[in-house]
């Protein structure tokens, strides 16, 4: 466990699944990133579902960021993606780490709603494919507004990224706080939000900060430690330049302040100290998450 100011944070692998490998880095070339991933007979890539869980000492807040991809998977498709997930990891987690249950969880900040990130807030509540219910029925749901708008009007580029039944029963049954703007408050202490929107539009990041260190939670700006490169960006970002300069700042951050980043989708590690060779940012330390 890391502790940040109030928090204790941890990263939690709720699972894995595969993604192409060519879509995860873009224009570059699979001869540069194939020796650095697991990559399977299908050209698919070995990643994981994390959520970092941050809980304040007085337990007066208890947060997740990310869920993963859910459980609400069967078939064609989840063999596509080839899905695992523990839908218990989480709940273990807060048990065997803060003595804590899932009706314990105070806010969830969904960073964006692409499947992969958010599936897990609902399940299905009897048989798949019908009804869903919220996982985390105490908890405030915590979004940007620019990405609640653009999940309902998708482009034909990343539709297939957004499932509709992973977030139609929120606006009704769950509590939810829209962000709004580019550099939105968080109500928690020593908590920020950064606001990423080349991946997607105000993708919500959230920064844990106290006198001596800070964590981010990277998203899909970096979806794992292969990506501190600036140019290896995802084909699915919307606009990958307005990614690579919001690379830029964040990793400026890392190289000025000593941030630290926690990745969403690294199997390898929950997140890392930053150095710099020269001006090539690289894993210095694998952080105890
Ligand atoms: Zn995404």
């Amino acid at each position: 466990m890391l502790e940040i100011g109030e928090f204790g944070i941890v990263s939690v692998q709720t699972g894995t699944f595969r993604l192409d490998g060519g879509a995860m880095f873009g224009v570059v070339p699979k001869v540069l990133w194939a020796s650095h991933e697991d990559v399977d007979d299908q050209n698919r890539i070995l990643m994981a579902t994390r959520t970092l869980l941050a809980v304040s000492r007085d337990r007066k807040h208890v947060i997740l960021v990310d869920t993963g991809t859910g459980t609400k998977w069967e078939g064609k498709e989840a063999e596509r993606f080839a899905i695992t997930y523990d839908g218990d990891a989480i709940g273990r987690a807060l048990s065997s780490q803060f003595g804590l249950t899932v009706d314990d969880v105070t806010d969830i900040v969904v960073t964006h709603l692409h499947f992969d990130h958010n599936g897990g807030l609902t399940d299905w509540s009897g048989e798949p494919g019908g009804d869903t219910r919220l996982c985390y029925p105490n908890a405030r749901h915590w979004l940007h507004r620019d990405q609640w708008q653009h999940a309902h009007v998708p482009s034909l580029k990343d539709r297939a990224s957004f499932l509709e039944q992973d977030f139609d029963i929120l606006e009704s049954q769950a509590e939810m706080s829209f962000v709004e703007g580019q550099s939105p408050d968080a109500p928690w202490p020593g908590v920020r939000f950064f606001v990423s929107n080349g991946h997607t539009p105000g993708q919500l990041l959230p920064i844990f900060s106290d006198d001596t260190r800070s964590l981010m939670f990277t998203g899909d700006a970096f979806p794992t430690s292969s990506h501190l490169r600036l140019a290896w960006v995802m084909a699915y970002d919307l606009e990958p330049l307005k990614t690579i300069a919001e690379k830029q700042r964040i990793l400026r951050r890392c190289h000025d302040e000593g941030m630290a980043l926690a990745f969403p989708h690294d199997h390898r590690l929950g997140g890392a100290e930053i150095d710099f060779a020269g001006t090539k940012p690289f894993v210095a330390r694998t952080l105890a998450l």
